[in-house]
Order: structure tokens, then C-alpha cells, then sequence
């Protein structure tokens, strides 16, 4: 579905893309970095209301560019030993990054959209493993499902104990609103920002993390030292869940 808002983003995207790559040809200095691709960069291209959203060399978003951050830094860590469901991999630094795991199963609910080797159908309504993932990441995906608290519990319980899910979602600074694929598209895009989404989230996401049982804790690019902010542009909010030990259990 193409609408003028959609028309009007792509477009500065493409422009300020070009400047960027006039302002390499020119010799300008690049003194900022991406943590996807590891390039030095000039600057970041806009997308939206973000001036500075995209890799001019990978196309790496804010959120790809947090991820890749907080694992080189090890705040988190990938199980290499482990088993990893990794949710509309459309970030390839990501790709890279889990698929070194012993058990990597990218996956979409469909699958076809996506040039990664292995990819597998999962519709997360109807995700029933149990005590099988050590990781579950999805960016970008829980405004998509239809009911995002049966799609919680399932991730739950699809995890080991001690297990984590990294979630981003879009959030906007007001209480979560849900829709439903009953509402005609274009309320959709109208509501929720894309005619896909069926709900549009605010903080109060974590209240649902931590109803489906999960400890949580949330990692937002703000609270990174402003220095390190600026060079990477790292902006969002990762919300990192994890599946409780069993009582007693160390
Ligand atoms: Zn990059």
C-alpha cells in the first residue's frame, strides 16, 4: 500500500542518501562510525522525523546499530553454544552475529520475503516449543501479531529457563493502543503508522513482558555516555526479557 506519507519518507531518505555520498566524493571527513558494518561514515542518512537514521554503507537502521553495539560491548551475549529463533531477520549484521550459534533457525511467517539460507515458516500465534530456545529476538514484529499477550506466553515457554527475548517495538510516548486486521488497512496506517501494524506501543509494553512471566530489564540508547550516542547515532529501546530459573534452581 503506497501513500503520499510513505512516498514523502522514501524520498528524503534517497536525498539525503545522495548528499552523503556527495559529501564522501567532496573528502569530508568521516568521523563517525557504524557498529554493523564497522565503516567509517560521514554521516547517517534520514528516514522519517530521524536525521540521522541509516548507514550510508550497510543501511543499517538505529535499532541494528544499538544491537550491534550493546554485543560487540557485551552487554549482551550471543549463545554460541545454544539455540537461537531469530524473527523477520531482515539485519544482516545480525544475521552474521547469530548465526554463529550452534542451533540457528531464522524464521518469518513468511519466509519467502527473506534471501536467508534455512529459513523456516513460524507463525509465533501458533509457536507451541517448549523450553527449546536459549535467544528469541524479534525486531519490529509484536505490532504485527494478532494477540501480542498469547504471542508472549508462547515465547515464554518456547524459552529455557534463563533464556532471554530481545524485543524492540515502534513506541510512542503515550499508553499503548491496540487494534485488530478487522479495521480496514488505511486505519491502520492512520492509527498505528503502517497498514500491517495492529497496535501501536508505548512504555507500558513492559507491563505485557512482565505479566507473561518474564524478568525484564530496558536498554535505551539514552542512557548510553553522549559521546559514544553521537558517534554511532544509537537511538531506541531494546526490552530485554528473560525467562526466570526455575524455583531453586542456580
Ligand atoms: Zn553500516
Amino acid at each position: 500500500m503506497i501513500t503520499f506519507q510513505r512516498v514523502a519518507k522514501a524520498a528524503g531518505k534517497h536525498l539525503t542518501r545522495s548528499l552523503l555520498a556527495v559529501r564522501r566524493a567532496l573528502g569530508a571527513r568521516a568521523n563517525r562510525g557504524c557498529p554493523a558494518c564497522g565503516q567509517a561514515v560521514v554521516g547517517f542518512f534520514r528516514y522519517g522525523d530521524n536525521a540521522e537514521w541509516g548507514c550510508p554503507n550497510c543501511g543499517a537502521s538505529p535499532r541494528e546499530r544499538l544491537m550491534n553495539h550493546l554485543i560487540a560491548g557485551h552487554v549482551l551475549t550471543v549463545p554460541e553454544q545454544g539455540a537461537v529463533l531469530h524473527m523477520a531477520p531482515n539485519e544482516g549484521s545480525l544475521v552474521r552475529r547469530f548465526s554463529t550459534a550452534a542451533d540457528y533457525t531464522p524464521a518469518d511467517l513468511d519466509p519467502g520475503r527473506y534471501h536467508v539460507p534455512n529459513m523456516q515458516r513460524v507463525d509465533l500465534m501458533a509457536l507451541d516449543a517448549s523450553d527449546r530456545y536459549d535467544l528469541f529476538y524479534a525486531s519490529h514484529v509484536m505490532e504485527h501479531v494478532p494477540d501480542d499477550h498469547a504471542v508472549l506466553r508462547n515465547i515464554h515457554r518456547a524459552l529455557k529457563p534463563g533464556g532471554e527475548a530481545w524485543l524492540i517495538v515502534p513506541l510512542w510516548d503515550r499508553p499503548t493502543e491496540d487494534g485488530s486486521f478487522d479495521m480496514p488497512p488505511r486505519d491502520r496506517e492512520r492509527r498505528f503508522g503502517q497498514w500491517d501494524h495492529v497496535r501501536q506501543y508505548g512504555l507500558d509494553f513492559a507491563d505485557r513482558i512482565r505479566a507473561a512471566g518474564f524478568d525484564l530489564e530496558e536498554i535505551d540508547a539514552s542512557a548510553i555516555d553522549a559521546d559514544t550516542r553521537h558517534f554511532y547515532a544509537l537511538d531506541d529501546r531494546l526490552f530485554r526479557a528473560r525467562k526466570p530459573l526455575a524455583p531453586g534452581a542456580r
